[in-house]
């Protein structure tokens, strides 16, 4: 009844299952980690976090290589400690929230800082720099029926076998709790919604060919590739919406 296939559903493997984790959406917290709000330049303790989304279709599989998006010249890493809902609802209460979790995960919320940073000078949207394609690698799911809800836990990132970020999720200015009840005063939460919860401080670029390796305590181990080969789709190296004339209204 589709006037043509449906697209496929994206969807995350789940740690010790052949069972998959069905992707709703992908919400993002920015500015989670006092230390790296200051790297990016907010003073830390006088904004809240901030949201964002991804589509849901850039989820990227654990060992998959990540192409090097078009468009940009100075993609970022960003480690992530990334939440799988199976609840959801408006207006959860944080008491409730860990009800709504079916799992954690580790990502990466893969970033074109450079058009981030043109964003940011023009007040003009992130989209172009956060919700690309590719944009989302995570790790198998691990269900919180087997590890629980931890409060504690180190997240940490390699780059071709150098650590470059890492720091305990309970330094989060949101936990996972708040992330879940301040994210449901603004969207209605779903079951196959994944969040990723914010970066520590350390970001940095990555290039064709680097290597990464990302882990959270001993739940969840994500790796991959940035591809050596250019993604299909090349832009040059200003994107169309940097090109757009100031009150385009893009
Ligand atoms: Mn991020």
């Amino acid at each position: 009844m589709y006037v043509f296939p449906a697209p496929a559903q994206p969807s995350v493997a789940i740690r010790g299952s052949a069972l998959r984790f069905p992707v709703h959406r992908i919400h993002c917290v920015g500015r989670n980690y006092a230390e790296h709000a200051k790297e990016m330049g907010s003073v830390a303790g006088l904004e809240n976090p901030t949201f964002f989304s991804k589509p849901a279709d850039a989820v990227v599989a654990d060992g998959v290589d990540v192409p090097y998006p078009p468009g940009t010249t100075n993609l970022h890493f960003e480690v992530e400690l990334v939440l799988a809902l199976s609840g959801g609802g408006s207006g959860i209460a944080p008491e409730r929230a860990l009800d709504h979790v079916y799992g954690y995960a580790v990502g990466l919320d893969l970033t074109r800082r450079d058009l981030q940073a043109a964003a940011k000078a023009r007040g003009g949207p992130w989209d172009t720099a956060k919700g690309f394609d590719h944009s989302a690698p995570i790790s198998a799911i691990a269900p919180a029926s087997e590890v629980g809800h931890p409060a504690h836990g180190l997240l940490w990132l390699e780059v071709n076998g150098q650590r470059r970020q890492q720091a305990d999720i309970g330094e989060m200015i949101f936990g996972v709790r708040e992330c879940i009840a301040e994210l449901s005063k603004w969207y209605a939460l779903a079951p196959g919604d994944l969040i990723y919860t914010g970066t520590p401080a350390g970001v940095g670029p990555l290039q064709r060919g680097d290597r990464f390796v990302a882990g959270f305590a001993d739940i969840a181990r994500l790796e991959g590739r940035i591809a050596c080969a250019q993604a299909r789709g090349v832009m040059t190296r200003r994107s169309r919406a940097e090109r757009a004339p100031k009150g385009s209204g893009l």
